[in-house]
Protein backbone atom coordinates (compact mmCIF):
# COMPACT_ATOMS: atom_id res chain seq x y z
CA UNK A 1 0.00 0.00 0.00
CA UNK A 2 0.98 3.37 -0.89
CA UNK A 3 2.61 5.90 2.10
CA UNK A 4 0.04 8.45 0.56
CA UNK A 5 -2.80 6.42 0.91
CA UNK A 6 -1.84 5.61 4.10
CA UNK A 7 -0.89 8.88 5.53
CA UNK A 8 -4.58 9.81 4.33
CA UNK A 9 -6.01 7.07 6.09
CA UNK A 10 -4.66 7.60 9.18
CA UNK A 11 -5.27 11.08 8.74
CA UNK A 12 -9.03 9.83 8.55
CA UNK A 13 -8.90 7.52 11.50
CA UNK A 14 -8.20 10.38 13.31
CA UNK A 15 -11.04 13.05 12.13
CA UNK A 16 -13.55 10.85 13.06
CA UNK A 17 -11.50 10.14 16.48
CA UNK A 18 -11.37 13.62 17.07
CA UNK A 19 -15.42 13.90 16.32
CA UNK A 20 -16.11 10.49 18.31
CA UNK A 21 -14.28 12.14 21.36
CA UNK A 22 -11.90 11.04 24.45
CA UNK A 23 -14.33 7.91 25.59
CA UNK A 24 -14.30 6.08 21.93
CA UNK A 25 -11.29 3.91 20.77
CA UNK A 26 -11.09 4.15 16.62
CA UNK A 27 -8.98 1.15 16.68
CA UNK A 28 -9.03 0.58 12.61
CA UNK A 29 -9.81 2.05 9.13
CA UNK A 30 -10.20 -0.08 6.49
CA UNK A 31 -10.69 0.42 2.89
CA UNK A 32 -13.12 -2.18 1.12
CA UNK A 33 -14.50 -3.09 -2.15
CA UNK A 34 -17.06 -5.93 -1.85
CA UNK A 35 -18.02 -8.77 -4.04
CA UNK A 36 -21.24 -7.01 -5.33
CA UNK A 37 -19.48 -3.86 -6.52
CA UNK A 38 -19.50 -1.84 -3.59
CA UNK A 39 -16.60 0.32 -2.28
CA UNK A 40 -16.57 1.75 0.96
CA UNK A 41 -14.49 2.96 4.28
CA UNK A 42 -15.06 1.20 7.79
CA UNK A 43 -13.95 2.53 10.85
CA UNK A 44 -13.82 -0.24 13.77
CA UNK A 45 -14.49 1.48 17.36
CA UNK A 46 -14.74 0.38 21.01
CA UNK A 47 -16.66 2.33 24.13
CA UNK A 48 -19.35 3.54 20.89
CA UNK A 49 -23.33 3.56 21.28
CA UNK A 50 -25.72 4.85 18.62
CA UNK A 51 -26.34 7.50 20.98
CA UNK A 52 -23.42 8.75 21.01
CA UNK A 53 -23.14 9.51 17.14
CA UNK A 54 -23.80 12.71 16.46
CA UNK A 55 -24.33 14.90 13.55
CA UNK A 56 -20.64 16.02 13.66
CA UNK A 57 -19.61 12.04 13.66
CA UNK A 58 -21.74 12.11 10.54
CA UNK A 59 -20.38 14.60 9.20
CA UNK A 60 -16.98 13.29 10.07
CA UNK A 61 -17.56 9.91 8.44
CA UNK A 62 -18.81 11.46 5.59
CA UNK A 63 -15.91 13.97 4.93
CA UNK A 64 -13.70 10.55 5.88
CA UNK A 65 -15.45 8.87 2.54
CA UNK A 66 -15.03 11.54 0.70
CA UNK A 67 -10.95 12.11 1.20
CA UNK A 68 -10.84 8.41 0.51
CA UNK A 69 -12.30 8.43 -2.80
CA UNK A 70 -15.47 6.85 -1.66
CA UNK A 71 -19.08 8.63 -2.53
CA UNK A 72 -21.24 8.14 0.89
CA UNK A 73 -23.92 7.24 -0.37
CA UNK A 74 -24.98 5.89 3.05
CA UNK A 75 -23.57 6.12 6.33
CA UNK A 76 -24.27 3.15 8.45
CA UNK A 77 -23.30 1.52 11.76
CA UNK A 78 -22.91 -1.87 12.51
CA UNK A 79 -24.31 -2.88 16.16
CA UNK A 80 -24.22 -6.01 18.36
CA UNK A 81 -27.51 -7.30 17.81
CA UNK A 82 -30.75 -6.18 19.73
CA UNK A 83 -27.75 -4.14 21.42
CA UNK A 84 -26.95 -0.53 20.82
CA UNK A 85 -23.64 -1.18 20.91
CA UNK A 86 -21.65 -0.34 17.49
CA UNK A 87 -18.66 -2.54 16.35
CA UNK A 88 -17.91 -0.29 13.63
CA UNK A 89 -19.29 2.60 11.54
CA UNK A 90 -18.95 2.73 7.02
CA UNK A 91 -19.31 5.06 4.61
CA UNK A 92 -20.45 3.28 1.41
CA UNK A 93 -20.55 3.52 -2.14
CA UNK A 94 -23.75 1.37 -2.89
CA UNK A 95 -23.94 -1.05 -6.29
CA UNK A 96 -27.25 -0.75 -7.36
CA UNK A 97 -27.98 -4.42 -5.73
CA UNK A 98 -27.14 -3.21 -1.97
CA UNK A 99 -29.38 0.48 -3.14
CA UNK A 100 -32.27 -1.05 -2.68
CA UNK A 101 -31.46 -3.47 0.08
CA UNK A 102 -30.21 -0.17 1.83
CA UNK A 103 -33.13 1.96 1.29
CA UNK A 104 -35.35 -0.71 2.82
CA UNK A 105 -36.99 -0.31 6.38
CA UNK A 106 -34.03 -2.37 7.91
CA UNK A 107 -31.28 -4.05 5.81
CA UNK A 108 -30.23 -6.36 8.58
CA UNK A 109 -30.94 -6.39 12.15
CA UNK A 110 -26.87 -5.63 12.84
CA UNK A 111 -27.00 -2.15 10.26
CA UNK A 112 -28.71 0.65 11.55
CA UNK A 113 -28.92 3.27 8.46
CA UNK A 114 -27.86 6.88 10.40
CA UNK A 115 -27.45 8.93 6.55
CA UNK A 116 -28.44 8.51 3.11
CA UNK A 117 -29.33 5.36 1.14
CA UNK A 118 -32.64 7.00 -0.51
CA UNK A 119 -33.14 5.97 -4.05
CA UNK A 120 -32.51 7.62 -6.91
ZN1 LIG B 1 -23.31 -3.78 -3.18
Amino acid sequence: MSKKLLRRCAAQLKRVQDALGDDAVVSEVDLFVARCGCVGVVFMVRGVELRDISDEVLDGLEEAGKALGVRPDVVYARVVPGTQVVIDLAVRTLCDTCRREFSGEEPRPDLKVLRGATER
